[in-house]
């Protein structure tokens, strides 16, 4: 089966999206199979692995509110080892659609069901947001992945995010775990970027991935090419670090290879 781990902080800007190309692809490299769910209605994980959003037909949306099998929604990506089950912008109207059906916090959970065991890992994409869809993402999560930036207010809003974990995790999914907390967009000649990562190591210790993801123009640029920077520039030190990640996922739930070190 299948672990489903949910990229959130509802800060925008921090690298939600980027972490959840880049990982996905580096457990898909990784011969993991892999499945990204956009469940943002910006839909920029669909758009940076190449579809455009207004043509999509089937998107998550449907295959919480409507009768469309998640199966038939799912996309193969020309990356091996990597589906996409996409976004469109009617998401934002989910949110209001759902509000008066049973059990409306577990939607995007039964969608996942009938298609988890196809993959190693589900990778879910996060808005920037704590409303509706963000709580049907982490009550469908095993764990959640909080990416934060290297930049100044690093911490704010991370507070009433944990606690949202926690209202989760009493709630509606008692198996949510914290799988880490990820420092992007870290800037070595910028003193503010080593203040954050030793503010943030301080305060959440093991918490913390030991990767820390570089800002990286290589990261940046690689979803106006519709690809993972895997694909792109397979040495970039944002390919690498990314690599590097999965890695250490992989170590932390003893699923990495035999003959692979991290
Ligand atoms: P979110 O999904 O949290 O809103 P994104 O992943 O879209 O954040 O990242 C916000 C912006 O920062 C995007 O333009 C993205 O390309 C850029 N970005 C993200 N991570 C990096 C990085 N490590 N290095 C350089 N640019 C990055
Ligand atoms: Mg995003």
């Amino acid at each position: 089966m299948g672990k489903v781990i949910a990229i959130a902080n509802q800060k925008g800007g921090v690298g939600k999206t980027t972490t959840t190309i880049n990982l996905a692809a580096s457990l898909a490299a990784l011969e993991f199979r892999t499945l990204i769910v956009d469940a943002d209605p910006q839909a920029n994980s669909t758009s940076g692995l190449g579809y455009n959003p207004k043509e999509i037909e089937n998107s998550i949306y449907e295959c919480m509110i409507e009768d469309i099998r998640t199966r038939d929604a799912v996309i193969q990506t020309d990356f091996p080892n990597l589906d996409l089950l996409p976004s469109h912008i009617d998401l934002v109207g989910a949110e209001i659609e759902m509000i008066n059906l049973k059990n409306r916090e577990e939607k995007m959970k039964e969608a996942l069901y009938d298609v988890k065991e196809e993959y190693d890992f589900v990778i879910i994409d996060c808005s920037p947001s704590l409303g509706l869809i963000t709580i049907n993402s982490l009550t469908a999560a095993d764990s959640v992945i909080i990416p934060v930036q290297c930049e100044y207010f690093a911490l704010e809003g991370l507070g009433k995010l944990l606690n949202t974990i926690k209202i989760i995790q009493s709630r509606l999914n008692t198996a949510l775990t914290i799988e880490g907390i990820l420092l992007t967009m870290y800037d070595l000649r910028v003193r503010l970027s080593n203040q954050v990562v030793g503010e943030v190591t301080a305060h959440f210790q093991q918490m913390v991935f030991n990767t820390i993801i570089p800002r990286n123009i290589r990261l940046s640029e690689s979803p106006s090419f519709g690809l993972p920077v895997l694909a792109q520039d397979a040495d970039s030190k944002g390919a690498i670090s990314y690599l590097n990640l999965a890695r250490e996922i992989l170590a932390k739930n003893g699923r990495l290879p035999q003959d692979q070190t991290v």
